[in-house]
This record gives C-alpha cells, structure tokens and sequence, in this order.
C-alpha cells in the first residue's frame, strides 16, 4: 500500500510511526515544505513541550476545545492523554506533571521529542522529503492509495491553497490566542500586576473565561484573557478586535464583594481607603481603582458611604475596558477554522467525498486553549487516521 502524508508536523510524524508500525510492508512517504520536519513542535512550549494536559482542570471538552470537542471525544475513545503519557514513557521519554495539569518531558527540551520522532521514522523506513511543497492534494490522490493531510493552521486562506479542486467545505480561517490591545487605558502603567483569580468577559456575548490575568504595557494578558481570545475567536475577528472588555478583579459575585468591603470598613474605618483593600488585589492595582471609582485618595472607610462602597463593588466586579486590536501570544498561537468537521467521518476521520484522503491536526477546524491540549489533538488524530488506515 502507498501512503503520502503532507505535512512533517505532530500530526503527520505522529502518524507516520503508527502506520508503519501497523503496515510494515506498505511504502509511507511524508512531504513537507520547509527545510526541517516538526519545526513547530521544536518551539512548542517556549522550546519545552508541552505535549499534553491532564485534563484535571476541565469539566467539559468543550472549555478546552472550542472548535471540535464532539471530535475530540470520539478520538479520545481510541488514543487520549492517558494514552499519550504511556506512549512517550514507553519510547523512553520521562515525563513530568507541573502543578498546573500541564505535561512536558523531565528534559524540558522539545528537541528530545523532535530527536525521538526523527529517529522512530528513520527506523521504521518512513520516507521524509523536506523542502518539498504539496501544491496539489487532488494530484496526490490519483498516485497513492492513501494520503493523510496534516498541513497545519494557517491563519490565512492561503494555507489551505493545496486542497484546491477537492469537493470541501471549509470554514474562513482566523487566528486564536492572542492578547488583548487596550490602547487607551492607563492600566497599562501597572504592566507586570497580576491577579490569580479573575473573571473576564465581552459585554453583549455569552463568552466569559476565568483564571489568572496579567496586566502588560499594550493590555491585557494570562491564562484568562487567552482563553477568551479561544473562546471568542470568531466573534472578534468579525468586529475588527473592537469590544468592550468587563473585568472581574476577584472572580466571585457582587454580593460576596460587598460583604468583603463592609467587613474591611467596619474594621478600619479611620483608615484610609486607598490602603486597606481586598487580600487577592494588589496594593497598585486598588490605588488605580479607587481613583477610577472617583474615590478621593484621602477619603477614610467611614467616610465613602453607601454610594462610595457602590462605586468600589461595582469596579470590582465589572470594570469596563475598550479593546481595540489584538497582540501575539508569543509562546503559542493557532488557526480557529479550516476543513469544516462536516467533511469527515468522525469514527475513521476519512473525508466523506474522496475515501482515502484522512485529515488530522490543526489543518481541521479544531482548536484549543493553551495548556497542552492542541499538540494532545495532533497525536489523538494522527493516531486515529493510522489505525482506520490499518483497518481498512
Ligand atoms: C510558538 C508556538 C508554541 C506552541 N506551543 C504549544 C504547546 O506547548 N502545547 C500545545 O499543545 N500546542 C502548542 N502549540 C500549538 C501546536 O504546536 C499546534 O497545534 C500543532 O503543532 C499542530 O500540529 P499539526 O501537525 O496539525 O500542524 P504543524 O505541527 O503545524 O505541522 C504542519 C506541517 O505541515 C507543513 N506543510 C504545510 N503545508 C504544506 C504543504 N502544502 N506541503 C507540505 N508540507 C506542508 C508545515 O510546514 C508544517 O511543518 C504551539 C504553537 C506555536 C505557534
């Protein structure tokens, strides 16, 4: 049997090694474009690898997979995170789990998964030809009798050029996992201030996120605010990346924070505003919002009334702040869109309309929040196309 793969990243390698350990006869050429294979995955992690999650922090597939959690479900059936701990532990790979459920190799060095998938390949007689373009995935089909495309996100039409005269439906690629730009907000002075525990989310939707966020000099940043980024992908591309931001500071509701603020009045009620605040709110971030509460910075506890502590809940738990534009998530960024998921059948991931053409990664239209789980997608997919492949 001839196999091609197009695209010599986590998915395509992950792939090619499950296919030619189950057809060992079968020739299995991988294509990629640029000069070296799994360039990605060599950056993945700020260069450590994150290469899976433990999933302990997520209640539904869909918080860390916006765009193909019913997929991800189905794949996850046949190879998941548990699969891929052992996996790489049985190739000889020690893993490590940080407290935040994130997975990387005790290396922390991405090049020892790059290293390991280079050398797997090279044992097993996968061909790889770098430095070569698949300009025509419909040409491909006519010379092999399978071919997997694992090209990857593109964040522009132009990634996707290679699908060109297959019958696909496609969704409009738009990147996700970005900062957020807050030009006009004097926030920005508090760059480097961060709160554990926030909710943050865009007023008029339903998109709404929670965890840490970290104030930079051009906005808004952390797990929360990349989150939302994921979340909301779609919806602020088409407004330009203009919206209107609401801030949570303490993550929980108006009710609880005023009995906070009562308790802290009632205690220190001679004291001065500006310094006794709330333990999860940092000293400069409360002198920046009791100054945009309008609260004098001399003004004392017993002196705000029901009006002043008004004005504190309110700006605790919906602090408003106007987005415009968005900045790149340095340590990671991936496409939300591509090959719409109703292209292909979800137990074998073979297209629909041309049997013998699988898809696996990022080129589909699943994405994921940080943390893991968008490398967990590439080897749950690669893996499943290798072994519907080996059914057939
Ligand atoms: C900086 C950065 C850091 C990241 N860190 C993490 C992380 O720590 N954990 C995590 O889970 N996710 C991370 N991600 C996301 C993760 O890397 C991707 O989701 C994952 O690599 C997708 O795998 P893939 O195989 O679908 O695509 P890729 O790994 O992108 O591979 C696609 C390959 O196809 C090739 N290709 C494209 N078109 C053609 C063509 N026409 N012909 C031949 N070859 C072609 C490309 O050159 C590329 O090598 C990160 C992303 C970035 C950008």
């Amino acid at each position: 049997m001839k196999i091609a793969v197009v695209g010599a990243g986590a998915a395509g390698c992950f792939c090619a090694i499950e296919l030619k350990r189950r057809l060992p006869s079968s020739t299995v050429d991988v294509f990629e474009a640029g000069k070296n294979p799994l360039a990605k995955v060599a950056i993945t992690g700020g260069g450590r690898c994150n290469l899976t999650n433990s999933f302990e922090g997520i209640s539904s597939l869909e918080e860390a997979y916006p765009r193909g959690d019913k997929l991800m479900r189905r794949v996850f059936s046949c190879f998941s995170h548990k699969d891929t701990w052992d996996w790489f532990t049985k190739e000889g790979v020690k893993l490590v789990l940080q407290e935040d459920n994130c997975v990387f190799p005790a290396s922390q060095d991405a090049m020892q998964i790059v290293n390991l998938f280079l050398s797997r390949m090279d044992r097993l007689g996968v061909s790889v030809h770098a430095g070569i373009k698949v300009e025509s995935v419909k040409s491909l089909l006519d010379e092999y009798d399978n071919v997997v495309v694992t090209t990857g996100g593109s964040p522009s039409p132009e990634g996707f050029r290679m699908l060109e005269g297959l019958d696909l439906e496609m969704v409009p690629p738009v990147p996700s996992l970005f900062t957020f730009n807050l030009p006009d907000s004097p926030i920005r002075e508090l760059t480097g201030t961060v709160v554990e525990e926030t909710s943050v989310s865009l007023a008029g939707t339903k998109f709404r996120a929670y965890g840490p966020l970290l104030v930079t000099h051009w906005g808004m940043s952390g797990p929360a605010i990349l989150k939302l980024s994921s979340y909301a992908a779609r919806f602020l591309s088409e407004s330009g990346y203009n919206a209107t931001l609401l801030v949570n500071w303490t993550g929980n509701g108006e009710a609880q924070v005023r009995r906070t603020l009562s308790l802290i009045s009632q205690d220190n009620p001679a004291k001065l505003v500006v310094n006794f605040h709330p333990a999860t709110i940092p000293s400069r971030l409360w002198t920046y919002l009791v100054s945009k509460a309008r609260i004098r910075g001399d003004a004392r506890w017993s002196e705000i009334g029901s009006k002043g502590m008004n004005k504190l809940s309110d700006i605790l738990v919906n602090d408003t702040y106007l987005l415009k534009g968005r900045g790149q998530f340095k340590e990671e960024f991936v496409t939300c869109g591509g090959v719409a998921l109703s292209n292909i059948d979800y137990k074998t991931l073979e297209c629909k309309k041309h049997p013998g053409l699988y898809f696996a990664g990022e080129v589909l239209d699943v994405d994921a929040i940080t943390g893991g789980f968008n490398l967990q997608a590439a080897w749950s997919m690669g893996y499943r196309v290798a072994v519907s492949i080996s059914e057939k």
